[in-house]
This record gives C-alpha cells, structure tokens and sequence, in this order.
C-alpha cells in the first residue's frame, strides 16, 4: 500500500491529469483502502463522470457511502446493477453491508451469499459473522472524522448535516451560475443513429413536433410538455439516442447521471436535483437527461428510508413546475435499464407520460450501427451484413467497442506499415469473435419475470414480442 508521501504523489499526479481515469481509480481505491472515506467519495464521483455506469466504480462509491453510515444512499447507487443479474461478486458483498446496515438481514445474507458462491475470493470473514448474528455492521473506524449516521425503523433520513468545509455535490457549487454542469451542444442527429425508426418517430411526435411546429400542434389543440422514459437493454442506445435529439432539435443537452445528484447530506440531493433543472431552464430550449434514473424515481414503497422518498417528491415536484410554462422548452428525457422499479405517480400525464422500448439491434440494425460506426475510418470494400449476422445479440456499445479494438489493431499495423493500411471485413469478424458475451438476453429473461405478469395497463406491450421471440 502507498505511504502517505505516495498518497500525496497520487493526489498530485490526479490533479494534473484530471481525465486520466485509470489513475483517478487508482487514488479512489487507495483513498477508500485508507479509510478516507469523504474523499473517496469524491474522487468516485469524478471517476463516475469520466466512465458513467462503470460498475467497479460504483462499487466503490457505494462502499464509501456505506461505511460512512450512508447506506440508503450506498444501495441507490447499487440498484440499477443488482437489478440484473450478474453483477460483480464484489458489489454483492457491499451491497449486503448497506442492507445489512439497514436492518434487512434477509436480502444482505441472500446478496452476500449470491455473491460468494459466484467469486469465493469476495468473502468477508467479518460481514459473515454479524451477518449470521444478525447485528448490524459497527460504525467504520478511519482517519477522517466521518458524519455520524442513524440508520434505523424511525423513518429517519439516515444521513448527517454536511460538516463545514464539506464540499458539496457539483451542482450545488455552482449555484447561480452553470459552471458546475455539463451544459453540451450535441453533434449529433437522428441521422448518427442506426435504425430505431419507431422510436425516433416517437421521439419526433412528442418533442421535437411541438417545438419546431407549434402552430400545427396548436391547431390540433395539442400542447407540448411531458416526458418520455427510455427503457431497454444496457448499451443498446438510450443516451446517445437522446444526446441526438438534442441535437436533432438545435437544444443544448444537459446529461445527469446518478453521482451528480445523489449525495449523503441531508437535503442536498433534492437540492441537486433542483440545481439540475434550473440549468435545463436557463438553458432553454433543453434537453435534460436523466440516466439510469429508476435510481432517483424507484416506487416509494419500495424506498427503505424516508430521505430517498423525498428525492422522489422532489423530483414530481420539479416535473410538474411550479407553474404551467415552469418547464416550457425543456425536453425531460430519461433512460432506465430497469422500469419496472419506477414509480406510477411518475407516468402520470405532464410527467414521464410516454414509455418508448429501445430494442436491441436487429441484424439490419446492427449493419447500419456498424456503417455509422466507421464511417471516417479508411475502410477496404465491406460486407457489413455478414458482421451484423456473426453479432447476434451485441448492442450498439457492444459493437462500439468491437469497432474500436478492431481499429487500435490496426493503427499498430498502420504504424508499422509507415502507411494507413484499412480496415476490412476480416478485422471487424476477428474483433466479433473476441467480443465479451452481451447482456441482452439476460436482460430480456429479466424483464420477461417483471412484465409477464404486470401487463395489465398495456405499459409494457412493445416489450412482449420481444420476450416472445427470445423465448
Ligand atoms: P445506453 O444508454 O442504452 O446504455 P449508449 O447510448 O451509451 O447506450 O450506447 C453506447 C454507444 O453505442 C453509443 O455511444 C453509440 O456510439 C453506440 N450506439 C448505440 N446504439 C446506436 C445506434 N442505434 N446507432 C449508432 N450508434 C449506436
């Protein structure tokens, strides 16, 4: 382990290389590894903003939350990944402690079990035995003084008020102005997204429509407003789907993932989330994206602790506005790998009132993603078809990264070839057969358990023929 002479070096080093992930990693690890905790908290949330959903990342950050006591928040951060399946033993193991710490002695032994018998070398001799007393975990020893947490049945939050010199999540710094947030102008259309026709036409329906013909949607006593939620595989599109329509639309693009908002202080994620929807209406007209947002938006009767069904009432707050022209121009749009967590009160109409399916790529659909894929790469005469077919069931990040180890091989060559030597069909095939197995039918056997019985109200019926072909 580094002494505290390397953790200054690392510190330093992170510093003057703030998009070097790898190290940012590095120094969060050592930083949690140390057991100071709060600025392990931070340097995850920065990593978190350079690699979105990365999970070894949010294990991390989690691990922080809860052995700072913040275990509502840890499993937050947990719950989109423990809703599929195979999620990385380690997350098991934390996820167990978070549980644990919140007195549901039953779902840390069955997460703490699941995980080990996955990856034995997990094990954590110390979580076994409180967990076979059934006793909550102690209170994390570590050289920072950390916020004291009351977890427990009284309904209390259990976070602690943020100790002076505590910096606070990115919004909350720039509040009154936008420096905090990632306010983008995308470069990309519809046009940079393959196939999807029926929810691009959707997407055009209910938010573009309105905006680029108000007087045709008026003539029809039409108005705009509302959000849509996009719902689908992992990496099959969502958010650079919703990055083009911002695009598609001359908006700017406001992209908040989990670790912008969620934070253990009381108050400050709900202030958060405020923050984020100010910055969509200074910006206007904006999209304002919302990722892996069953995080923030899960039922409330699922919500173990009061604090988390706060954030949710604050955010149906914040998507009604406090009037009807509060969110005039600003296009909410939110991406979930997990729907069935949502809560109803957030189709309400005004709200996410629309669900679109992003499906995973048909064969079709994976050509064009591919055609798109390489499009500025110097490019010998392709058959993209037969790679679409050898690419059964990879999603467009999938075959992202299949493109992108295709062509660091040849760049290698390219440079010793003193010449751009092109990509060909061979590449990409050779590339497919090293590609790690997808996730998508693990997904679709998922949402196959959820919607099967549930589909009452007809939400999930673009789903069904998808659960029915995969069968
Ligand atoms: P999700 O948000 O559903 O997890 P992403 O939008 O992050 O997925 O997709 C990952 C990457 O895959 C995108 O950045 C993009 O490069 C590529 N991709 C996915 N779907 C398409 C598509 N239909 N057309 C072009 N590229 C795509």
């Amino acid at each position: 382990m580094v002494d505290d002479g390397g953790l200054q070096a690392l510190r330093e080093a992170a510093r003057l290389s703030p998009d070097n992930l790898p190290l940012r990693r590095h120094l969060a690890d050592t930083l949690l590894a140390r057991g100071y905790l709060a600025e392990a908290e931070a340097e995850y949330r920065a990593a978190l903003v350079l690699a979105p959903r990365d999970p070894g990342i949010s294990t991390g950050l989690a691990e922080s939350f809860a052995r700072q006591g913040a275990y509502g928040v840890a499993l937050s951060v947990l719950e989109p990944f423990l809703a599929q399946p195979g999620y990385p033993a380690r997350m098991g193991v934390v996820a167990a402690r978070a549980f644990l710490g919140e007195g549901d002695v039953a779902q840390a032994g069955y997460r703490y079990h699941e995980a080990i018998l996955r990856d034995p070398s997990a094990a954590d001799p110390d979580l076994a035995a409180r967990l076979s007393s059934g006793a909550r975990p102690a209170p994390a020893a570590g050289p920072p003084a950390q916020p004291v947490a009351a977890p427990g049945s009284s309904g209390q939050p259990v976070t602690a008020p943020r100790p002076a010199g505590v910096p606070a999540a990115p919004y909350q710094q720039s509040a009154g102005t936008d420096g905090g947030a990632e306010v983008e102008r995308s470069r990309f259309t519809f046009a940079d997204v393959a196939g999807m026709e029926a929810v691009k036409e959707a997407l055009r329906v209910k938010l573009l429509l309105p905006v680029q013909q108000p007087e045709l949607f008026a003539a029809f006593g039409k108005r705009a407003g509302g959000g849509v939620l996009l719902y689908g595989p992992p990496g099959a599109g969502k958010t650079h789907l919703a990055r083009a329509a911002a695009g598609e639309l001359g908006a700017s693009f406001v992209n908040v993932g989990l670790a912008d908002i969620l934070d253990m202080y009381v108050g400050q994620s709900e202030r958060n989330l405020r923050g984020v929807f100010e910055i969509a209406r200074r910006n206007r007209p904006c999209v304002l994206f919302f990722d892996e947002v069953d995080a923030l938006a899960a039922r409330r009767s699922d919500m173990r602790q009061a604090h988390t069904r706060q954030l949710v009432n604050q955010f149906l707050a914040e998507l009604d506005g406090v009037d009807d022209r509060a969110n005039e121009g600003v296009l909410v749009l939110a991406a979930t790998n997990a729907p069935w967590y949502i809560d109803v009160a957030f189709r309400r109409p005004g709200r996410f009132d629309q669900l679109v399916f992003v499906p995973p790529p048909d064969t079709a659909a994976r050509a064009a993603i591919l055609r798109i894929l390489t499009r500025d790469k110097p490019l010998a005469e392709m058959d993209f078809d037969a790679i679409a077919r050898a690419t059964e069931d990879l999603v467009g990040a999938d075959l992202k990264g299949l493109v992108d180890r295709a062509v660091e091989a040849k760049l290698r060559e390219s440079v010793a070839a003193g010449r751009p030597v092109p990509l060909t069909t061979g590449d990409l095939l050779a590339a497919a057969g090293t590609a790690a197995p997808s996730s998508v039918r693990e997904w679709l056997a998922t949402a196959r358990n959820y919607v099967m019985h549930a589909n009452e109200s007809g939400a999930w019926d673009e789903l069904m023929p998808w659960i029915d072909r995969k069968r």
